[in-house]
Formats: C-alpha cells, sequence, structure tokens
C-alpha cells in the first residue's frame, strides 16, 4: 500500500498528437511546480502520480497543484495491486477512522478482473461495514465516499476525498499573449483566464511617473508575480507614459483624453508584442463597465492595431470578477489605493461614444510616431516568476 496523490486532466478533446503534446506540457509543468518538493512524479494512463513525499508536505503539495492550468482535480490516496484482498485490506484502512454514513464507488478501467464494479462496491463495503461498526451505509447521499480505481496497468488507487484544479489547459499550449496590466482588479483577472486557457504571458504597464509613484508601479510588480503562480515566468515592461498624456492633454480636447490613451496603450503593447513573438493582446475590459468599454470605444482603439484584442472578461460583471480575484488571490492587493494613469489626466465628461473622424483629427494634432519611439526607448523589463 503506497500513498499517491492523483493527478488528473480533462482528456474529452485529447486526439492523436494533440495528446501526447498537451501531457508533456503539463507533466514538465507539474514538474515545474514541485521542483522544490520532495517527491516523485509519475505518468499513469491518464493519470499522473506523485510518490514519495512527506504526508506533512501534502497541503503545500495540494496548493502548488491547485494553480496548475490543466489540472481538473487531484486526490490524496493509496496505490496496491489489483487483488481483491489488497483492495480491502486498503478500503477498511481508509475508512477505519470515519463515522456516519457512506458508500463505495468503484470505477473498473481493468475489464479483466473477474467481478464487475457493482459488484466490487458490493463486496467492499460489506468488508467496510464489518470492520467499522461506527458506519452505516447510504447511496443517495453519503457522507463519506470510498473511491476505488481499477487501472489498465494491474494497480488499482482508493482515495475518500478529491479537490477540484483550475482545468484549463497546460501554460504553452495556447501560444503567447500580452497582457496590458493596471493596478486594478480586472487585468489581473484577465490575465489568469488565459493562462489558464494555456496562454504563456507577457506584460505591459505604462508608468506616468511623477504623477504615479513607486508604490503604483510596486503594486502592479506584485500583481504579476501573483499572477506568474499560475502562468510561469512572465516579462513585465514597464512604458514611461507621461509624455504622451501631457501631450494629449496639451493639444486635444478634454473629453477625447481616455480614448486617445487607450489607442496610444494599444499601439505601444502591439509594438512590443511583435517584438517578443506575442501574438495578441488582452485587456481586463468589461462591456459597458466604464466610458471606455462602449463598443464605440472599443472600436476605435481596435482599429489602431492589427492583432487580436482578447478580452476575456467581456461578459463578466464587475462582482463576477471580484470572486475570481479572490479566489486567484489578486484581490487583496488590487484594492490597496493607488494612483492609476488613466486617473492622473481624467476628464469631467469622457466621451462615451467617440466617434472615429473625431478622433483622428484630434490625434492629427500629436506626433504620435516620435512619442511612441521615445516611450518604447525607456521601457523597463522586470522578469518576474
Ligand atoms: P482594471 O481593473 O484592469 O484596471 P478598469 O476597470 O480600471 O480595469 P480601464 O481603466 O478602462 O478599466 O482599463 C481597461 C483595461 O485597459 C485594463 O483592464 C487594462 O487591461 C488596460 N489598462 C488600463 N490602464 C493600464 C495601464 N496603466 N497599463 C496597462 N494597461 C492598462
Ligand atoms: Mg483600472
Amino acid at each position: 500500500m503506497e500513498r499517491i496523490i492523483i493527478i488528473r486532466y480533462c482528456e474529452i478533446h485529447l486526439k492523436g498528437k494533440n495528446r501526447n503534446y498537451f501531457e508533456s506540457l503539463l507533466e514538465k509543468n507539474i514538474r515545474k511546480s514541485l521542483s522544490d518538493t520532495e517527491c516523485t512524479i509519475e505518468r499513469a494512463q491518464s493519470r499522473y502520480l506523485v510518490k514519495n513525499f512527506k504526508e506533512a508536505d501534502y497541503p503545500s503539495i495540494k496548493d502548488k497543484l491547485g494553480k496548475v492550468a490543466g489540472i481538473h482535480s487531484l486526490s490524496l490516496g493509496y496505490e496496491v495491486k489489483t487483488d481483491e484482498k489488497e483492495i480491502s485490506d486498503c478500503a477498511k484502512f481508509i475508512m477505519k477512522d470515519k463515522q456516519g454514513t457512506f458508500k463505495v464507488e468503484t470505477n473498473r478501467a481493468d475489464k479483466k478482473y473477474p467481478k464487475n464494479s457493482i459488484e466490487i462496491s458490493r463486496d467492499i463495503g460489506g468488508d467496510i461495514l464489518e470492520s467499522n461498526p461506527m458506519l452505516t451505509v447510504n447511496v443517495t447521499a453519503p457522507e463519506h465516499i470510498c473511491n476505488i480505481d481499477l487501472r489498465e496497468d494491474g494497480n488499482t488507487y482508493l482515495f475518500a476525498d478529491t479537490v477540484k484544479g483550475i482545468g484549463g489547459m497546460p501554460v504553452g499550449s495556447s501560444g503567447k499573449g500580452t497582457i496590458m496590466i493596471s493596478g486594478g482588479i480586472d487585468s489581473p483577472v484577465a490575465a489568469f483566464m488565459m493562462a489558464k486557457r494555456g496562454m504563456k504571458l507577457v506584460a505591459v504597464h505604462f508608468h506616468s511617473f511623477p504623477y504615479t509613484g513607486e508604490a503604483a508601479k510596486q503594486k502592479v510588480i506584485d500583481l504579476t508575480k501573483i499572477v506568474s503562480g499560475y502562468a510561469g515566468e512572465i516579462d513585465l515592461h514597464v512604458v514611461p507614459f507621461t509624455h504622451i498624456q501631457e501631450a494629449i492633454h496639451e493639444k486635444c480636447p478634454e473629453e477625447m483624453m481616455i480614448t486617445l490613451m487607450r489607442r496610444f496603450m494599444f499601439r505601444i503593447a502591439e509594438r512590443i508584442s511583435e517584438k517578443v513573438g506575442s501574438q495578441a493582446l488582452i485587456t481586463g475590459e468589461s462591456l459597458g463597465q466604464v466610458a471606455s468599454q462602449t463598443i464605440e470605444s472599443i472600436t476605435t482603439s481596435n482599429a489602431v492595431v492589427k492583432m487580436p484584442v482578447l478580452r476575456p472578461l467581456i461578459g463578466f460583471d464587475k462582482l463576477e470578477i471580484i470572486e475570481i480575484s479572490r479566489k486567484i488571490g489578486t484581490y487583496e492587493t488590487s484594492i490597496l489605493p493607488y494612483e492609476d494613469c488613466c486617473t492622473v489626466f481624467l476628464p469631467k465628461y469622457p466621451l462615451i461614444r467617440p466617434k472615429p473622424e473625431r478622433v483622428i483629427e484630434a490625434e492629427s494634432k500629436l506626433d504620435v510616431e516620435p512619442l511612441i519611439e521615445e516611450a518604447l526607448k525607456n521601457v523597463q523589463v522586470i522578469k518576474l516568476g
């Protein structure tokens, strides 16, 4: 009887070559997340098994694996040879300190085993009842479930609890995207959502020193670091944005400030992406949340870039976004007070439905290209994760 952690992934969409690629990437990411933990990792049929770990390390292993995209669920359990006595002894051991109601649930991938899953559940359930008088059977709403999983390779796993992973696809399986990250609640969540779908991330932050100070920058560094717990290493590009804001402020109508700023942000983020091999921009926008997130505003900022702009939160309500940000651990940092580069020059009445012709006309007063080049020359890259 050997102590194991069973790692499961979602296999429905995995076929042929795709499957191999997915599995090796997931294995690499699992190994990386447990690189500081004493343990061994094995690939089994449609599962990974962690073995040779210290029992006391389980909570930290669970936390680490809980951040690996592609993991569907995990269970702490035991592995035995597929043999009736071994299975029965292990099941009795797992259930020995439990009281209340229980049932046995059997999954038999090993079709050579002489009993079917219903017979196994019934017989092992009988053994457990005999050995632990504190338990009674309840098949509809049991307090405890003893799971028995007979694998094709002659081994059986037994476990009594399962925790959910974050699901999704292993990071690295869906290309590379550039998260435009502010110090707010939304963009770190957007970054997490894309990492969960398998994207490697690069981050770009626009900083308006001295209007926004070191603390605001540190906050973005801290948020990016938390996201890197899910996404792996992230290079954070901090772009000086002050001159661009000052130029817009000086030469363009006040109500266009945000619209024009966002067009600069998109252009610069696209240039950085092209340089580092990133294939898409990612923002934390949610439709209608603020003036700059109406469909008209989105259209005017999209118009200046060719890359796809992914907006994983577009259909989410603020409360739904907050719930995810609490789960992934960015909320507490996001709500720390700070000055946002967008609030410094905030107009009293920002345009809610900017007209493309008017935006282009306003922008013609600016030396767009030199401003972009100057900002790009002074980018600071911070490696995180
Ligand atoms: P967030 O909570 O992510 O700050 P928000 O609700 O404040 O979003 P906006 O200020 O309109 O919304 O920003 C929309 C999106 O634009 C952000 O989610 C982010 O992707 C990007 N963005 C805004 N400010 C910056 C910045 N200073 N640097 C980089 N990206 C930014
Ligand atoms: Mg914001």
